[in-house]
């Protein structure tokens, strides 16, 4: 009897089109869903890939048409979901054989699955997979965690189905039990900071300078021919030039302003915050999107402070500032990205290659730009500090670029327009271009209520006390 390469259960969104992809490249896979129908509705749909497709209505079929050792992907919903599907799968399977968790599963769990299938003899592997619907039939970018051992079984088939960059494929293999899911966590946190920078640019655009929405998606439309080249501007140019066909009105303007969120985003900031990181842009990005479901409170607010006037003096804010800000405000979120992602290989033993990051996002996902090679390339040649801000490649753009971000900072909080992830980032920006912070006073008000100790400049003395007057 033919036998399946490997297998997929799941046939959501991302597993229908993550398995027609492994099919066309030629690797034969047998498919499972929980809902029957929608497997037959699939392989009725595939056309001549059906020719490649096992199509199983148990588990047990699904374990039995496989090769050995097996290697079955899991594409659902994160969370009870895949422990879910791992329970009944595990009692079907042989030593050797492996589970790949392909949604966006939060890194402990990949952890501690990994550990408890280890247990069992099964392999499991964490792999993160970006780039949406499009990017899982055609080519998305993949971020693999796990035993390197295993990763080898399935490279061939990950390199395969993967975007390249310029025949590179952008599927790697970041660390044991975790690393791939974190990777991707981040990849997701900083999609969400890119996504807010450039709302917030719609945002001075339709509110301070009153551009129609066509407009400001012209404007996008252009920048993504230069520096600022990515598929979120593009696709941000897109959405803004679109027309609503039941209004008539462009679309963006019949969307309610309230985002949404499926928690990569969160786990980001709250991972940075356990790992004593702060990637404020992304927070300042999962914030906007938190306050903006408060639409009520929203509305309740512009009512209630309705006389409160601009300040005066507040500057025109030009498209080449806006360009530069969003330029500068980018470099500043990857470098948050990527300190985050440092910290997070120090304190889980990866011993991640932050160059292979930014190389695997190049194609295939979210936040795939042409400045995603620049940055890769930085890192290969060493960041001073370990900060991409520093590197020679970036420094002196953010020399001209941050004074274009302080002046879109500085007016759009003279107009009243809330830019929080630009905010973010200048204020990160210019905390580390502070040789002197101001953290010399927190430690004498630490000491003051709680003797907790300063170090002396003078003597690099620790835990000194002041004396404090007990009044
Ligand atoms: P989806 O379209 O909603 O499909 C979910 C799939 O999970 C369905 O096949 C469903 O089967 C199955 N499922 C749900 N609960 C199950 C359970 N308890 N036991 C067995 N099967 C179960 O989801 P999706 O968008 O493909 O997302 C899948 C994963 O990929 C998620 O982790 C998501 O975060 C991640 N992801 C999504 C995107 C994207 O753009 N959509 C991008 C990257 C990553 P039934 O048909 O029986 O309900």
């Amino acid at each position: 009897m033919a036998q399946a390469r490997i297998g997929l259960i799941g046939l959501g969104v991302m597993g229908a089109n993550l398995s027609l992809n492994i099919a066309e490249k030629g690797f034969p896979i047998a498919v499972y869903n929980r809902t029957g129908s929608v497997t037959d509705d699939y392989v009725a749909s595939a056309g001549d890939l059906a020719q490649q497709l096992f199509p199983a209505k148990t588990l047990e079929d699904l374990v039995a048409s496989l090769s050995t050792p097996r290697a079955i992907i899991i594409m659902v919903q994160a969370g009870a979901a895949v422990d879910s599907v791992i329970d009944s799968l595990t009692p079907l399977l042989d030593k050797g054989d492996m589970i790949i968790d392909a949604g966006n599963a939060n890194f402990h769990d990949t952890r501690r699955r990994e550990a408890e299938l280890s247990k069992l003899g099964l392999n499991f592997i964490g792999m993160g997979v970006s780039g949406g619907e499009e990017g899982a039939r055609h080519g998305p970018s993949i971020m693999v965690g796990g035993d390197k051992k295993s990763f080898e079984v399935i490279r061939d088939i990950l390199e395969a189905i993967s975007a390249k960059h310029h025949g590179t494929p952008c599927a790697d293999h970041f660390g044991p039990d975790g690393a791939g899911h974190f990777v991707k966590t981040v990849h997701n946190g900083i999609e969400y900071a890119d996504m807010q920078m450039i709302a917030e640019v719609y945002g001075v655009l339709r509110d301070g300078a009153g551009r129609s929405a066509a407009d400001i998606g012209k404007l996008f439309e252009t920048w993504d021919k230069g520096q600022l080249q990515s598929y979120l501007v593009e696709i941000s140019g897109k959405v803004l030039q679109t027309i609503d066909e039941k209004s008539g009105q462009p679309i963006v303007d019949i969307i309610v302003d309230k985002a949404g969120q499926k928690g990569t985003g969160r786990w980001t900031a709250i991972e940075a915050l356990s790992l004593g990181q702060s990637p404020s842009t992304i927070e300042a990005a999962v914030a906007a999107r938190s306050w903006s479901s408060v639409k009520d409170t929203r509305i309740a607010g512009e009512a209630l402070f309705a006389e409160l006037e601009p300040e005066k003096g507040a500057a025109k804010i030009s498209d080449d500032d806006l360009e530069k800000a969003l330029l500068a405000a980018k470099i500043i979120a990857y470098d948050q990205g990527l300190n985050l992602l440092s910290a997070a290989s120090d304190e889980y033993d990866w011993n991640l290659d932050l160059a292979s990051c930014a190389e695997v996002w190049r194609e295939g996902c979210i936040i795939r730009s042409t400045m995603l090679d620049e940055m890769a390339s930085a890192v290969r040649e060493g960041l001073p500090q370990g900060n991409l801000i520093f590197s020679p490649r970036f420094a002196q753009r953010l020399v001209e670029g941050s004074s274009a971000l302080r002046r879109v900072v500085a007016s759009a909080a003279l107009q009243g327009l809330p830019v929080p992830a630009f905010a973010a980032a200048l204020a990160y920006f210019d905390t580390m271009r502070q040789g002197r912070g101001t953290t010399d006073l927190v430690q004498g008000q630490r000491d003051f209520f709680g003797a907790h100790g300063f170090v002396r400049i003078d003597t690099g003395e620790t835990d000194q006390h002041g004396p404090w007057a007990s009044d």
